[in-house]
């Protein structure tokens, strides 16, 4: 198998979930117009959502999800011992996503609110690379499927993976789109990870800064305009916790 003249190595691929809404599994499958080819530079061999055979031969392991149960910790061990590379797949995978929100309250009083009598066990959220070594993070709640299949395509000619490292703002202002902060609203694309095509704010929602901070962020500024426009501190931070990816962003500041 041939790119541009180039021969093509086929990956053995497993995908595996964890704590997630598992969307970021559906985007594999999603773009179906480059799917036979996406497919064809990845043979499968474990994936839960589209078939009940696996098998332990894989030399990617993407994981999809947080940790959140003891369980989990062997579980994922056990795929960091099997696999040669591992890719975190998605905000959660990466960042903890909408899952950590769960961190800033105590898991007693989650649970009892949740689950009355009926008690799962559970432990604070973590990222993947938390736990174990990761080699490859794929941000994104969920990723972007076109950014999916270039890495794949890196993965199988051996060449380097070019990652942006410009924020949303670049690709919302290709987009044509009037800015939030310009109406008066919040908005993270300036400090945010390009590579999603401004999905969000396209569709007529601001960017809440899924796909982490990008290589320069200046987080004062962004936070002087946005209390300029009149929009508190307090909600500032709330939304900027949304998928615990901009943490890092604010610890100089605390
Ligand atoms: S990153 Fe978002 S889409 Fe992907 S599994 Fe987590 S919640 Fe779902
Ligand atoms: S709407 Fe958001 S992403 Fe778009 S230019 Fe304004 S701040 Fe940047
Ligand atoms: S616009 Fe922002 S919140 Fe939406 S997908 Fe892109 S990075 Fe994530």
């Amino acid at each position: 198998m041939e790119f541009s003249g180039i021969p093509l190595k086929k990956l053995r691929a497993a995908f595996f979930d964890f704590t997630s809404c598992e969307g970021c599994q559906l985007q594999i499958l999603n773009h179906e117009k480059n799917l036979p080819d996406f497919l064809s530079l990845i043979e499968i061999v474990n994936f839960r959502e589209i078939s009940s055979d696996k098998r332990d031969d894989y030399e990617i392991a993407f994981i999809e999800g947080a940790v959140s149960r003891k369980d989990q910790i062997d579980r994922l061990k056990d795929i960091r011992k099997k696999a040669k590379l591992v890719v975190s797949l998605g905000t959660c995978a990466c960042y903890g996503g909408v899952n950590a929100i769960k961190n800033n309250f105590s898991i007693e009083s989650m649970v009892d609110e949740v689950y009355k009598e009926n008690k799962p066990e559970t432990i604070p959220v973590q990222k993947i690379s938390e736990i174990i070594s990761v080699d490859l993070e794929i941000p994104g709640c969920p990723v972007s499927k076109i950014e999916l299949e270039y890495i794949i395509l890196c993965l199988a000619l051996g060449s380097v993976i070019e990652k942006k490292k410009y924020p949303v703002c670049i690709e919302c202002k290709q987009n044509m789109n009037h800015c939030f902060i310009d109406k008066g609203s919040l908005c993270f694309g300036a400090i945010t990870r390009a590579g999603c095509d401004s999905i969000c704010v396209n569709g007529g929602l601001p960017c809440y800064g899924c796909r982490g901070p990008s290589a320069s962020v200046n987080w004062m500024s962004l936070k002087n305009i946005l209390i300029d426009k009149g929009i508190t501190e307090e909600e500032i931070l709330e939304k900027l916790s949304l998928f615990n990816s901009l943490n890092e962003v604010i610890k100089d500041e605390n």
